[in-house]
């Protein structure tokens, strides 16, 4: 058991002398949990290889899972990557600091263990207060999400508590994120450039701005082959809650839903229906219970959302969730990511 020293502040304005006291902590080969504008954080110096193991163990994350290593301005770009090609300086200039992340050459400053001994480096600046000051102070973090290995990322300080206490170093809360969903992940170290993994910037918006077609493989969708992942991230099953998930995907999602509903109910299971908005109105005492991840012409409010909804559906009771799908557009393929990862049981109707 770790001594863990948790500290509140303000999103915008932290206070400094929490600040330097995490950067000390850092800087002495310790571990810091802190907030970015995705997902919390959990972080190590990214040149120090034995402090980035300590994030393997406090998580429990597979050691060939790599980190992301996070930087607070462009010139550390050059201490951490190598061989940037010119449209992907374009592409940062304009999407950080922010939740994009590029896959890259790495630098030998970088540890081993960070790349899980990969030749490649993914990077990215995060536009929060408290991140960004943490690396100005400390140099280059590498930092996966602040969650126990295969728990739904942590959107609240709150939950990286849940999680995290007793585990590390110092737990940095300033509340909740904006995005709640991680990064979008582009490997640029070949062409064509593809999707690692759909998250906050929606990958038609990274392609405008790259100025060329991004492949989205079957795995950045939550699907196909988990063995032969791309990114080691991606074979892990991911963000699931104790309670079994069913996954709807339908184009007349409420009849599907409220079908296997009636179905789980008359076998004498609680059900609970996660769902949009739009649908649980139309289900309105159909079904005992609902909750609501946003509206369904909202997908900015269900991105937010989902990792909560995720989070609190251990603490209801039931005996299984059945969830409506979103469309794959925009940040919609980032959410059913998470959803089919998450689900134990998937379900494809067209009527
Ligand atoms: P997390 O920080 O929990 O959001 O996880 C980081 C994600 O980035 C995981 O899916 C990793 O597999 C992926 N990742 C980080 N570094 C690399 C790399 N060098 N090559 C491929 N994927 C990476
Ligand atoms: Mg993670």
């Amino acid at each position: 058991m770790t001594l863990t020293r948790v500290f509140h502040v303000d999103p915008l304005n932290p206070d400094q002398s929490v600040v330097e006291y995490c950067c000390e902590v850092l800087r002495s080969g310790g571990i810091v949990v802190f907030p970015t504008e995705t997902v919390y954080g959990l972080g190590a110096l990214a040149s120090n290889g034995e402090a980035a193991r300590k994030i393997f163990i406090a998580k429990g994350r597979p050691a060939d899972n790599p980190l992301i290593v996070h930087i607070s301005k462009l010139e550390q770009l050059y201490e951490v990557a190598e061989n940037m090609p010119e449209d992907v300086m374009k592409a940062v200039s304009v999407l950080w600091p922010g939740p994009f992340t590029v896959l890259l050459r790495k630098s030998p400053r970088v540890a081993k263990e960070v790349a899980a001994g990969l030749p490649t480096v993914a990077v990215r600046m995060p536009a929060h207060p408290v991140a960004l000051r943490l690396i100005d102070c400390a140099g280059p973090i590498a930092a996966p999400s602040a969650n126990i290995s295969g728990r739904p990322s942590p959107t609240t300080g709150f939950y990286t508590l849940l999680d995290m206490f007793g585990r590390v170093d110092a737990i940095i809360d300033a509340g909740e994120t904006l995005y709640g969903i991680e990064s979008t992940i582009i490997d640029t170290t070949t062409k064509p450039y593809k999707v690692l993994r759909p998250g906050a910037v929606p990958i038609e918006k990274v392609a405008e701005v790259l100025g060329q077609e991004i492949i989205v493989p079957e795995q950045a969708r939550g699907l196909g082959e988990y063995e032969k992942a791309l990114a080691p991230g991606m074979k892990y099953k991911h963000y699931s809650p104790e309670t079994p998930i069913i996954l709807v995907e339908s184009t007349s999602p409420k009849d599907a839903i409220q079908r296997l509903a009636k179905e789980y109910i008359e076998k004498g299971k609680k059900v609970l229906v996660i769902a949009s908005r739009e649908t649980i109105e139309v289900l309105r005492g159909c079904t005992p219970r609902t909750t609501s991840y946003g509206s369904r012409h909202n997908m900015f409010e269900v991105a937010r959302n989902i990792f909560k909804v995720l989070r609190e559906l251990d603490r209801e009771g039931v005996d299984i969730a059945i969830v409506e799908g979103v469309e794959e557009k925009g940040l919609g393929l980032a959410v059913m990511n998470r959803l089919r990862k998450a689900a134990s049981k998937i379900i494809k109707t067209t009527s």
